[in-house]
């Protein structure tokens, strides 16, 4: 049995994980400061022995014996990512500074979760990991794209000159069950929307593509990567290839909800990425017989009746 540390493991990605590594029979510690995350999300696992919580911000520091550790902190979503800007800096940051410094004084492995975001608005397609990215270092997603960046090179920095067994993985946009319904995200937005018919909102003329992972093989994807062999630290694309349109998304979610909602266009935010689809050779490579198993619509079903199920139950989402 090992004790896994899971930063963020209040969100919708670390709730997953979390439940995930209780089920394989490890010792799970969940921190979380809640900013975008709920206790609603893990309740269920409040009564396993061996998962404890704490409410700590990662910016500050932290100590406690761990083998390993999901550095998950960060909020997620553009809406929560640009509502403080500073604070979402200074959680990848010293986030990171205070999670590798912990890991080194412990001797943990520790796994960053990093973003697609890295490459900003790509101009190479699809994007391999050796591709530096498109960013633009003073826009409105700088304070998540820059921070994740400058945490990438905190990770190798630390495996270099330090020996910390670190591993990053880059995380294409991932959706299922508890995501929160208002946070801005294009597919709770658009699920939200259909299931309430109101009317769907399609950012820009909707060319614009998106690759969409269920958040399960999101998952297998982190484990199998924090197993593999020390020397190998990444980093390392973790997606789902399949390449949509928000408007072919929109028509997916109108068709599985069977909703009259209307698609209608609102201005396209800005540096908002044109296209965007993992190159997942690498992750093939090395994350054994892993490879994205849930394709968008059976996905789409599972995330929809989710929604659908909050809208019956509002105790769900009153939990804090
Ligand atoms: P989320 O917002 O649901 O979860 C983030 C969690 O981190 C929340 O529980 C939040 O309360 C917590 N948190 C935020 N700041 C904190 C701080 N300072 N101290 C302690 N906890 C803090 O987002 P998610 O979708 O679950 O994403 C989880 C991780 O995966 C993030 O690091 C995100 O950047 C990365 N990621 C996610 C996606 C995706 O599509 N879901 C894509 C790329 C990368
Ligand atoms: N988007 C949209 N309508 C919405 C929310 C988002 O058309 O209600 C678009 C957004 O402009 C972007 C894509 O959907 O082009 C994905 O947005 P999201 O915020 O989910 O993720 P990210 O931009 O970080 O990939």
């Amino acid at each position: 049995m090992k004790r896994i540390l899971v930063t963020g493991g209040a969100g919708f990605v670390g709730s997953h994980l979390c439940e995930r590594l209780l089920k394989e029979g490890n010792e799970v510690v969940c921190m979380d400061n809640y900013f975008t995350g709920r206790k609603s999300k893990i309740v269920h696992l409040m009564d396993n022995p061996y998962f404890e919580l704490i409410r700590h911000d990662v910016t500050l520091p932290y100590f406690i014996e761990v083998d390993e550790i999901y550095n998950l902190a960060c909020p997620a979503s553009p809406v929560h990512y640009q509502h403080n800007p500073i604070k979402t800096i200074k959680t990848s940051v010293l986030g990171a500074i205070n999670m590798l410094g912990l890991a080194k004084r412990i001797n943990a492995k520790i796994l960053q979760a990093s973003t697609s975001e890295v490459y900003g608005d790509p101009e190479v397609h699809p994007q391999p990991e050796n591709y530096w990215g498109h960013v633009n270092p003073i826009g409105i997603r700088s304070c998540y794209d820059e921070g994740k960046r400058c945490a990438e090179s905190l990770f190798v920095n630390y495996n270099q000159s330090n020996d910390v067994l670190v591993k990053i993985i880059r995380i294409f946009n991932t959706y299922g069950p508890r995501m929160e319904p208002d946070d801005g995200r294009v597919v709770s937005n658009f699920i939200m929307q259909a299931l309430q018919g109101q009317d769907i909102t399609v950012f820009g003329d909707g060319t614009q593509t998106r690759s969409f992972q269920y958040v399960s093989d999101l998952v297998d994807g982190m484990i199998k990567m924090m197993d593999t062999e020390d020397d190998f630290i990444g980093p390392i694309n973790i997606g789902n290839p399949g390449e949509f349109t928000m408007l072919e998304l929109a028509e997916n979610i109108i068709d599985l909800t069977g909703s009259k909602s209307k698609i209608i266009h609102l201005p396209l935010p800005s540096d908002d990425p044109m296209q965007r689809k993992p190159d997942i050779t690498l992750a093939k490579e090395k994350l054994s017989e892993w490879t994205p198993s849930v394709d968008l619509r059976t996905g789409l079903e599972k995330t929809i009746k989710y929604f659908d199920s909050t809208l019956q139950d509002k105790s769900i989402q009153q939990l804090v």
